[in-house]
């Protein structure tokens, strides 16, 4: 019998409703393979093993009685960020504790309702913040891929780090992750599989512990395009108990995958170009733009004027709105508090021991920036920024339908050889933080395998609420470059 955690969702989706297996099954292959892989690759910091087998068991008999959902019996895995009712929420950061929600993320209850099956809470960068996982409480995530035949661990990105990995290595058939600059794309670009941050305000907010709330939505992981579309379509929808959720009906995403892109037309910015970019990327660019026109795409060059102020207006916004948002955690009403000598005290002690290295950064840069003085002069500008990029994007889109650029500036990166250098951290969030920045859908998709064998994702950026252009040029990008290669399984 095939090894079940090797299927898509698509495929596994199929293979219930045939009766070829069923859910509590395919879940135990899961927790099964999760027990043998994540001593190694440390993608899972809580495995509900029991949740699962029960919401599995439930699922068997809905389907047996005729009321399958959408995502009946898939297994998937939910991001640390996301609160879960009754199972510890950390958002991988020791100020969390041990943290228990009483309720249920919008996104995650969403995906329950759709019959989707819960393996546990994936590991992160600490509140989101970092582009390798290394800044989490409980240590960084393992990579499954390696270069060549070389035990070199590397990262597999940030801050969605456990989402990417465990979908990479077949510990979950898709997952969910948020995107606040980059943390959905960069980490599917760094291991093989797709992800997609939506436009601002498809998914809910509710329930996600906040980063950068004017920036921040919540995608999903998987590992084909199409399984990205089936996962989107039941993450988002209207959510009143989120102010910047979007009213607007959702399409049909999967329907969107099968469109032909015969006619469209598609925009190359210049501005991506960038220095010191290495010659596979720009070559694995230049087989995207060409695979799109065998399709049936025009190519158009375009210009984003304003894309270089976009990483500096990111690291101004970002932290302002981070040292806000983390305000709330005192030690007082949830999460761990260390007791110091009066009410202030304890704060102070709480949030020094709390917070990691990066986090405290982060609120001290956006803390200064807000500051009386420095507010005009760093934060408004970086809004006015802001707005340049929007609007460069809404000339760009008067003449074509979608973008297509690079998703990140190299392949994955060892471990430890960026964690000491903050801005060369930054700089993997260079092609990714417009689209956030804009609002804007973007997807990544792996496109090819650089000289040692790792993966490279292409970016395909859509107009707001356009989802459905980005999923039909991806599915064409991905149906061209028939991307197979997996990471070998060196842990079993
Ligand atoms: N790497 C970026 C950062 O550190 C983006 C993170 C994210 O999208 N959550 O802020």
């Amino acid at each position: 019998m095939t090894d079940l955690t090797t299927l898509t969702l698509a495929q596994a989706l199929d293979g219930m409703e045939k009766k070829q297996f069923s859910s509590a099954e395919i879940t135990n292959a899961f927790l099964g393979a999760i027990e043998k892989a994540n001593p190694h690759l440390n993608a899972y910091v809580v495995v509900t093993a029991e949740k699962a087998r029960a919401q599995a068991a439930q699922s068997d008999k809905r389907r047996a009685a005729g009321q399958a959902g959408p995502l009946e019996g898939a297994p998937l895995g939910i991001k640390d960020l996301f609160c879960t009712e009754g199972v510890r929420t950390t958002a991988c950061s020791n100020i969390l504790g041990e943290f228990k929600p009483t309720y249920e993320s919008t996104v995650s209850a969403n995906l329950f309702r759709d019959g989707a099956v819960m393996l546990g809470k994936l590991n992160m960068d600490e509140f989101a913040m970092g582009s390798s996982n290394e800044t989490s409480a409980f240590g960084n995530v393992v990579n499954p891929w390696r270069r060549g035949n070389e035990d070199t661990k590397l990262t597999p990105g940030g801050s969605s780090g456990g989402s990417a990995a465990s979908v990479a290595a077949d510990l979950c058939l898709g997952a969910t992750a948020t995107d606040t600059g980059g943390s959905i794309r960069q980490p599917a670009a760094f291991t093989g599989t797709v992800g997609i941050k939506p436009t601002y305000g498809r998914c809910s907010r509710w329930g996600i512990v906040a980063f950068a709330s004017s920036l921040d939505q919540a995608g999903p992981i998987a590992k084909t395009v199409e399984d990205s579309a089936m996962l989107l379509q039941s993450m988002a929808g209207h959510d009143p108990r989120d102010s910047t959720s979007l009213p607007n009906a959702l399409p049909d995403f999967r329907a969107a995958c099968q469109r032909s892109i015969k006619g469209m037309t598609i925009g190359v910015p210049e501005e991506y170009r960038v220095d010191g970019m290495p010659q596979e990327i720009e070559d694995l660019w230049r087989q995207g733009i060409a695979w799109a026109k065998d399709a049936g795409a025009t190519i158009k060059p375009i210009s984003l004027k304003h894309t270089k102020y976009a990483l500096p207006a990111y690291y101004i916004v970002a932290p302002a709105e981070a040292s806000s948002n983390l305000a709330r955690y005192d030690g007082m009403r949830y999460g761990a508090r260390v007791t110091g000598k009066d009410l202030v005290g304890s704060y102070e002690q709480t949030r020094a021991k709390g917070f990691g290295a990066e986090v405290q950064r982060r609120i001290l840069i956006g803390t200064y920036v807000l500051s009386a003085g420095y507010y005009d002069a760093y934060y408004l500008r970086a809004q006015k920024v802001r707005q340049r990029i929007a609007q460069d994007f809404r000339d760009a889109f008067a003449e074509v339908d979608a973008i297509l650029t690079p998703a990140t500036p190299s392949s994955a990166f060892g471990l430890g050889e960026k964690s000491g250098d903050p801005v060369a951290m930054y700089l993997n969030d260079i092609f990714t933080v417009t689209a956030n920045l804009a609002g804007l859908p973007a997807l990544a998709l792996p496109a090819a395998t650089d000289s040692q064998g790792l993966p490279l994702g292409l970016q395909v950026i859509g107009k707001a609420l356009d989802e459905e252009s980005v999923f039909a040029v991806s599915a064409a990008l991905e149906k061209a470059a028939g991307f197979k290669a997996k990471a070998a399984k060196w842990w079993v």
